[in-house]
């Protein structure tokens, strides 16, 4: 049994998420104890639980502490089954943290699974749905996964009432994936998403983003979406040669469509400008399939403490090395090896 400590560093979900994704397919048991004890509503949150009982029911697993706001967490996996699974938050928690939780496992199954999850596919501090169809799954592809997200209904906080469906091929083996360039720029634009809400948000996000990106009329589209309730979500896609990268605002009462865009372009400028390869939201998701594949490496802008959380979590179910240097521009190498 692996005893994990989830007040250890950045202190939050993804701590959970990454164990649950590595005891399934170590078949490793393990038990968590101050489950994320550095949240302001500490404890599992209906996605995290979610997460814990769609892990159960993929592989079969004895579960104690799986209750609302349980800090505490015992889990044993079985062995995995692949088939059709639907999973529902039931609130506006993010589908596609319980992706990130059961992907791997689904991957390492025998034979190809369906999987459909209702709740927020658009969340502030979470992979917004494009980003994972856009930037991590054409990354996984790389390393061999077939695996094909579909954005059923757009759900945004706080109604919810999205869902993703995502088919999964079986992967025996991971390749390992060594994204050293970003390579090339092929294509760079801008969406903006809106839910019952007044286009004059996505043109003045957008207006921002052609004066601060320098991008033309023809790369930047206002979107228009039936949702639960209502929303607004501004994506930046930079698809280069190697990699794409998808930056993410999400409209919020109180703060101007000005800033929203200032600050999404801001984090777009801060790769384009370095030769890192990936953000930071990229660099901490790409650590675990890296680490299941058994080496690979890629740069990223900084170490971020969810990077260096997820590390230590990693550590306890796998002998992986991770080592990181800064480059002479001022970027960070990382280097996953057996
Ligand atoms: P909490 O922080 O409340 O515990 P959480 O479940 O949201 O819960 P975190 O530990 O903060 O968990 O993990 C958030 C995850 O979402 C990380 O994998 C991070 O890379 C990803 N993420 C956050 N923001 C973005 C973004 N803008 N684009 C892509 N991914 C993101």
């Amino acid at each position: 049994m692996i005893t994990l400590d989830g007040s250890y560093g950045e202190g939050g979900g993804q701590m959970l998420r990454s164990a649950l994704a590595l005891s399934m397919w170590t078949g490793q048991a393990f038990t968590m104890h101050h489950i994320r004890a550095n949240r302001g509503k500490k404890g599992l949150l209906r996605q995290h639980l979610t997460a814990v009982k769609a892990a159960q029911q993929i592989c079969d697993a004895q579960v104690t502490g799986a209750e609302l706001n349980s800090q505490h967490l015992v889990f044993i996996p079985n062995s995995i089954k692949h088939g059709n699974y639907k999973f529902e938050i039931g609130t506006a928690g993010s589908a596609t943290l319980v992706l990130q939780t059961i992907l791997p496992a689904l991957i390492k199954a025998q034979g190809k699974s369906t999987v459909s999850i209702s709740g927020g596919t658009h969340n502030q501090s979470a992979p917004p749905a494009d980003f994972l169809q856009y930037a991590f799954l054409p990354l996984l592809a790389k390393m061999g996964v077939q695996a094909e997200l579909t954005i059923r209904k757009h759900g945004f906080y706080p109604a919810g009432g999205g869902e993703i469906v995502v088919k999964i091929q079986p992967c025996p083996q991971l390749q390992p994936l060594h994204l050293t360039q970003r390579g090339n720029n092929k294509s760079s634009y801008a969406e903006s998403w809106l839910a019952s809400l007044p286009a004059h948000i996505a043109e003045r996000e957008l207006a921002t983003v052609r004066e601060k990106m320098g991008w033309s009329e023809e790369q930047t589209h206002i979107r228009s979406v039936r949702a639960l309730g209502h929303g607004n979500v501004l994506l930046l896609f930079v698809e280069d040669e190697h990699v794409t990268n998808v930056f993410s605002g999400f409209g919020e009462f109180g703060v101007s469509a000005e800033k929203i865009a200032t600050n999404t372009c801001k984090e777009a400028h801060l790769l384009m400008s370095s030769e890192a390869t990936v953000d930071e939201y990229l660099a901490d998701q790409l650590l675990l399939p890296m680490a299941l594949a058994g080496t690979g490496s890629f740069s990223t802008t900084h170490l971020s403490s969810h990077c260096q959380s997820n590390m230590a979590v990693i550590q306890q179910f796998l002998s992986v090395n991770f080592q990181h240097h800064q480059l002479a521009s001022g970027s960070i190498h990382i280097d996953i090896s057996c």
